[in-house]
């Protein structure tokens, strides 16, 4: 089954609504309306709705980068899937290393977030991958094994096959340091066997694996030609509009 890639923002805590407004329409101009990949925003909550105003007929969809796993209540400060839907959100990420490092978020939460953003209708951006001492032990293959097994629990293959994977090694998430074409591809191949061998064939071929970690113009090309790769969620080099567009223009035609 072909797999589309999926080249998204996290904008993690930065720019106001209105340079979040901005931003997006500057990426609006700038990314083809029939360019190869699905193109996702994520900003931060506040401004979900404006920015979801600014993509509106162009074919960047909307999503977030956390919510709660309840439908609702006393929950202060926390925001839930249907809500995420209601502002026009097609995506949610869930897992973030960020999150689980700053947030306390376990393999437990992650997989109840997972499964309450379903139910909303939402599709999750589920991340996973290790810290530097984890490579280094090495635990990679255990703690990737550990993380999808916790948050895919019980889900069915339909559901397991709709969502979306980001590999995000730790160590390379805002530090500069990109995994080697030979680590990404290594991990993205285990994955897709892990699920292989844990579901189905079928569901391993089709389901989206990206890579995210100090993706940037100068190396997305390399790295979105891998086999197993199939798009990119990229933190720092999506905030400015230009260069996020050149790493949507360098996936594979
Ligand atoms: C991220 O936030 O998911 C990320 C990959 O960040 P960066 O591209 O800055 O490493």
């Amino acid at each position: 089954m072909e797999r589309r890639p999926l080249v998204a923002a996290n904008w993690k805590m930065y720019k106001t609504v209105a340079e979040a407004v901005d931003t997006a329409h500057r990426m609006c101009q700038r990314i083809a309306a029939d360019a190869v990949a699905e193109v996702m925003v994520a900003p931060t909550f506040v401004s979900l709705a404006g920015v979801g105003d600014a993509i509106r007929g162009s074919n960047i969809v909307l999503g977030a980068q956390n919510m709660h796993w309840e439908k609702e209540g006393a929950f202060t400060g926390e925001v839930s899937a249907a809500m995420l839907q209601s502002v026009g959100c097609r995506y949610v990420i869930l897992g973030h290393s960020e999150r689980r490092q700053f947030f306390g978020e376990t393999d437990q939460s992650i997989h109840r977030k997972i499964v309450s953003a379903f139910q909303a209708g939402l599709v999750p951006v589920f991340c996973i991958g290790e810290t530097e001492a984890e490579r280094d032990s090495p635990q990679t293959f255990a703690v990737l094994e550990r993380q999808l097994g916790g948050g895919l629990g019980q889900l069915n293959d339909e559901e397991i096959q709709s969502l979306v994977i980001a590999y995000e090694p730790v160590w390379a998430i805002g530090t500069g340091k990109t995994a080697s074409n030979d680590q990404i591809q290594e991990v993205h191949a285990f994955l897709r066997r892990y699920l292989a061998d844990q579901y189905n064939n079928a569901l391993a071929k089709s389901i989206r694996i990206l890579y995210g970690g100090s993706v940037k113009p100068g190396n997305a090309t390399q790295i979105l030609a891998l086999p197993d790769v199939d798009g990119a969620l990229v933190g720092g080099a999506s905030l400015d509009a230009e260069s996020f567009a050149r790493i949507v223009e360098s996936c594979p035609g």
